[in-house]
């Protein structure tokens, strides 16, 4: 059985086919999709940009779909950099431009103002229109200046208080045991499981 993971990004798909390893399910990215065109993100939620990204996959492959989106919401910004986490300095997404924008943003609040989340949402769609939501969110405390050199994104401003590390100070095998993403996968494998065996 496959089903199609909607990214091109091949750690997802490692990330994925892992907690599959038991269930004989072949995990495909858009790297496996031929003349793949981007679907457009214009929702204004995680949840409806992955459900978009996902229904269009499975309605253009015949394959259960997978999507998901995530980034980084602080409350002291009211949600922000929130859907925009990519591209929150502008074009051309940079992650150093992202994180300087940030400190820049939160440079008068002091730390206990200084709390937000990642937050994943992952939706299952099938060919025929079902759609499952999955979620994942990890809570944290934005830093003044980076620490940590692993990961992506604003993982060396993310400080999480019950490791006492930024996220880019955790192995990548820890981050892949707690993060926001890990969590909203390891929510969907049930219902993965169930989607197939009805199939
Ligand atoms: P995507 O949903 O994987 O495309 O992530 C969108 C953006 O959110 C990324 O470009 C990062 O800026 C931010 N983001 C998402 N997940 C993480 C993470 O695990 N660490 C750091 N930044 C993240």
């Amino acid at each position: 059985m496959k089903i199609l993971l909607a990214t091109q990004n091949q750690g997802k798909v490692k990330e994925l086919q892992e907690l599959l390893a038991d269930a004989q399910i072949e995990v495909l990215s858009l790297q496996d999709i031929p003349n793949w065109e981007e679907v457009e993100e214009t929702g204004s939620t995680f949840a409806e940009n992955a459900a978009l990204k996902a229904h269009v996959a499975a309605e253009r492959t015949g394959y259960i779909a997978l999507a998901d989106d995530s980034g980084l919401e602080v409350d002291a910004l009211n949600g922000a950099p929130g859907v925009y986490s990519a591209r929150y300095a502008g074009e051309p997404k940079d992650d150093e431009r992202n994180n300087d924008k940030l400190i820049n943003a939160l440079e008068k609040f002091p730390d206990e103002e200084r709390t937000g989340r990642f937050r994943c949402a992952l939706v299952i769609a099938t060919p025929d229109g079902q759609e499952f939501l999955t979620e994942g969110t990890v809570e944290g405390r934005i830093l003044h200046a980076p620490r940590g050199q692993e990961g992506f994104g604003y993982d060396p401003l993310f400080f999480i208080p019950d490791f006492g590390r930024t996220m880019a100070e955790l192995t990548m095998i820890q981050k892949n045991k707690i993060s926001h993403r890990a969590q909203a996968f390891q929510r969907a494998i049930p219902i993965l499981k169930d989607l197939v065996k009805n199939i």
